[in-house]
């Protein structure tokens, strides 16, 4: 029997990327952190990685890309797979597909960082056999990914949810937001740098009784009631550095509950606990969903339209 294929997996953030040489089902043999700069300089050590892993481990069948966003994902566009309007300097327009296929010579894939976690969580983690999934990500931004009917949804564009406009919290009425664009979107009042600009600190440095807690899950259980009563998903996962404070997550189903007031009627409080959770992917989900990504370019029967 021939040994499985390897891919190469990449989970670009916009403070760090992580480099994977591995398949989905075995998960990575080796990975590299790279710290994200200039294009040019990040690219050269993500290529040079890649080219030396490949001598260590054998050949590497396709790379898969799960991106910081925007991207543009119109496969019929001329400028598909670029970063399209990134407040990150020097990275509008960055075309990380490109550049890769060009030096490694291998078919490339790109989704956004969320919906490959989606994906990645759909298939291998916390939501598997589910066709219907969001992965929402709370850190230095907030973004969700959807996977519906086993396919991530692109559209014109791609969703950006983190950006949605919600009621604000009566104990929160004096904070501006801190979104570049919207200022009080979601985005803006509930990220890790929107709850340290309101508090001072993350919620790590602050008591359990501070009312950073109550309006933090207020928030994301906007969110997740909007999601439930948009897209209807089977599963909600909650990743990302805010939501490594696991006290979160109970406040936020019942705050989604709060929400929802019935209305979603299969949304019990048992169908929150077990529908409305934290990642289980082995690995980060966002690298575990590039190599599904590159696993489904290599493969052109399963390769999505
Ligand atoms: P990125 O968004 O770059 O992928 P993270 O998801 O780790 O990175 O998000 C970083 C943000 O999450 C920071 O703004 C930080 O305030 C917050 N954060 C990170 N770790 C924790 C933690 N353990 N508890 C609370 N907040 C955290
Ligand atoms: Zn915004």
């Amino acid at each position: 029997m021939s040994p499985a294929p390897l891919f190469a997996a990449i989970e670009a953030g916009g403070t760090k990327i992580v480099c994977g040489v591995g398949n989905s089902g075995g998960g990575s043999r080796q990975t590299a952190r790279i710290e994200t700069r200039d294009v040019e300089a990040t690219v050269r050590d993500i290529i040079a990685f890649f080219a030396t892993a490949r001598e260590r481990h054998g050949a590497l069948s396709a790379i898969g890309i799960a991106s910081f966003g925007p991207i543009d994902l119109d496969r019929a566009s001329p400028t598909y797979g670029r970063i399209t309007t990134t407040p990150k300097p020097g990275w509008q327009g960055a075309d990380l597909p490109a550049a890769l296929r060009e030096a490694l010579g291998i078919p490339v894939a790109i989704d956004t960082d969320v919906n490959a976690a989606a994906l990645a969580e759909a298939r291998l983690g916390a939501a598997q056999g589910c066709k219907s999934v969001a992965y929402i990500t709370v850190g230095t931004g907030i973004g969700v990914g959807l996977l519906v009917n086993a396919q991530t949804v692109h559209g014109f564009g791609h969703p950006e949810a983190g950006h949605l406009l919600l009621r604000r919290h009566p104990g929160h009425a004096d904070f501006a937001g801190i979104c570049p664009f919207h200022h009080d979107c979601l985005e803006g009042l509930a990220s890790g740098p929107a709850i340290n600009a309101a508090w001072g600190g993350t919620l790590a440095d602050l008591p359990y009784d501070h009312p950073a807690w109550t309006i933090e899950a207020d928030y994301l259980g906007q969110l997740c009631a909007t999601l439930i009563l948009t897209v209807s998903p089977e599963h909600i996962v909650l990743g990302g550095g805010v939501m490594e404070q696991s006290r979160l997550l109970p406040m936020i189903r019942a705050e989604a509950a709060l929400r929802l007031a019935g209305y979603a009627a299969l949304w019990t409080n048992d169908a929150l606990e077990k529908r409305l959770t934290s990642p289980g992917c082995a690995e980060p989900p966002g690298l575990v969903g590039a190599y599904l990504l590159a696993e489904a370019a290599f493969k052109p029967e399963h390769r999505r339209t």
